[in-house]
């Protein structure tokens, strides 16, 4: 599903985020990538979403090198992709319902279909119950648990989170951590970038430090 071949990235004016990382991600496997902060966590999932694109190497999803992708090819590659970033904020002006519908107006989903899909999502992450909430009345917790279920309403084969249990009590990183099991479960390929191995024990683990790799 992932196959990372020779992969380097450097950053203007000359930062190596990543040094010739090597490794492959299976279908439906659950990886989380360990490391220090500025170790290259980001930067690796990034690469995988075609937000950034390596300077030398390839990185293969689905078949597809992503890295060489055009621009107009990349909304196609995305629609496989689950993504939980930081930097993907909830909108709190909407409901919880309209913000887990947020991808599928974008994509022009007849509206029937779409609620179906939301109502679904929500019920995975246990919000159904919260659906006409806004997001401010939510815990922290149930906002990570929101963010999943809008990265999840497209039925991506792949889903990508970054620091996702970053500002949680450890009760509520259990919680937030089991929902990427259960995804997991039902066959979503999972690949998680965490300082909090203890959250994700069990799972296979890609250790990067200054952006090598010290253990797959
Ligand atoms: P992590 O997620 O493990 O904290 P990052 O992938 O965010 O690590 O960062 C790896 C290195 O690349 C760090 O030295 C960071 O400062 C640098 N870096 C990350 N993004 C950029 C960028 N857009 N421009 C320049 N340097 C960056």
């Amino acid at each position: 599903m992932i196959q990372f071949q020779h992969v380097s990235k450097r950053y203007p004016p000359g930062i190596n985020a990543l040094s010739d990382i090597d490794f492959e991600i299976g279908d439906g496997e659950f990886a989380i990538i360990g490391g220090h902060s500025g170790a290259g966590k980001s930067t690796l999932l990034k690469l995988i979403a075609a937000i950034e694109r390596p300077s030398s190497g390839v990185v293969l999803v689905n078949g597809q090198n992503v890295g060489a992708l055009k621009r107009a090819a990349i909304p196609y590659l995305r629609r496989n992709l689950g993504l939980v970033f930081q930097d993907q904020k909830l909108l709190f002006d909407r409901s919880v319902f309209e913000n887990a519908m947020l991808p599928l107006s974008i994509a022009g989903f007849p509206p029937r279909e779409a609620g179906k899909r939301v109502r679904a999502a929500l019920d995975k992450v246990g919000l159904l119950e919260r659906e006409k909430a806004m997001p401010i009345a939510l815990s922290g917790g149930e906002q990570q648990r929101l963010a999943i279920a809008r990265a999840v309403v497209n039925r991506p084969n792949l889903l990508l989170a970054d620091e996702p249990t970053a500002h949680l009590d450890a009760d509520t990183a259990t919680e937030v951590a089991q929902i990427f099991r259960d995804f997991h479960q039902v066959g979503v390929a999972v690949v998680i970038a965490t300082y909090d191995g203890a959250s994700f024990a069990g799972a296979r683990q890609i250790v990067l430090a200054h952006g090598t790799m010290t253990s797959s």
